[in-house]
């Protein structure tokens, strides 16, 4: 991605984020009462859901305060294109909405299938500690966290905690439970479809996010970059 792209963004002006307001609130609300309608129904819901459920419990829990704080940032630049709505609407309806609507009402039942019980272990394995690698990469970014592909108008390049040796962190933890969902949620529709929403979100906003934080910290970035390798890891 050249910064020819990033030319294309909207210039400096304060407005608030993509996600604040009445649109936060409500997909809150939906959110929470679908998790309620789920536990209302657990004892028809096998281990493993319960586990995806317990876990993604968590994981809006530690997002929350998050999206609280920030929802009042001013933000200076974004991507807020037809194919970046289009893939956050894709990861909203298969990570969240189509699980839970499937755990409370068991309404995808024709696309279930079966798995041998070790690979609904190894999915909880893997799914276990993501919420810690979620909470850390939030922590880490602090206030210039945000859902969608933004820069506040205060941003800091943040290159310590789980950056210092991850670019993309929180990505991590969220490639770890789109991957453990259909492990874990055994059904085509509320379990597998998140696959190829990640993709289409990680293809898409990782080369467009690198150079909008190219574009505003220049050498900086560069230098946070070299630091690091392929995958952020340090050599
Ligand atoms: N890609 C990162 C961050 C995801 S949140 C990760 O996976 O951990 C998305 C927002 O974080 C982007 O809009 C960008 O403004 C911000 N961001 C990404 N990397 C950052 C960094 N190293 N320092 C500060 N902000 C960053």
């Amino acid at each position: 991605m050249t910064d020819d792209h990033v030319a294309t963004m909207p210039g400096p002006c304060e407005r608030a984020p993509l996600l604040a307001g009445v649109a936060g609130h409500s997909l809150l609300l939906v959110t929470l009462v679908l998790v309620v309608a789920a536990l209302t129904r657990w004892r028809l819901i096998d281990w493993p859901g319960l586990f995806w459920l317990a876990s993604f419990a968590a994981m809006t829990a530690i997002r929350l305060p998050y999206h609280a704080r920030n929802r009042g940032n001013a933000v200076m630049a974004g991507q807020r294109g037809t194919a970046e709505r289009i893939v956050m609407v894709g990861m909203f309806a298969t990570m969240m909405v189509l699980p839970l609507v499937h755990l409370a009402t068991g309404v995808f039942a024709g696309a279930d299938y079966t798995l041998p019980e070790w690979m609904s272990a190894a999915g909880a394995i893997a799914l276990a500690p993501t919420p810690l690698l979620f909470y850390r990469s939030h922590a880490d970014l602090g206030r210039n966290w945000s859902a969608s592909l933004e820069l506040q108008r205060d941003h800091t390049l943040v290159t310590g905690g789980v950056y210092a040796r991850w670019h993309h962190p929180m990505y991590i933890a969220i490639w770890l439970s789109a991957l453990t969902q259909p492990l874990l949620v055994h059904n085509l529709v509320a379990g597998a479809l998140v696959i190829p929403a990640m993709a289409a979100l990680w293809l898409l906003r990782v080369p467009q996010e690198e150079a909008m934080m190219r574009h505003r910290f220049g050498a900086d970035y560069d230098a946070y970059r070299e630091r690091d390798g392929r995958w952020g890891a340090r050599s």
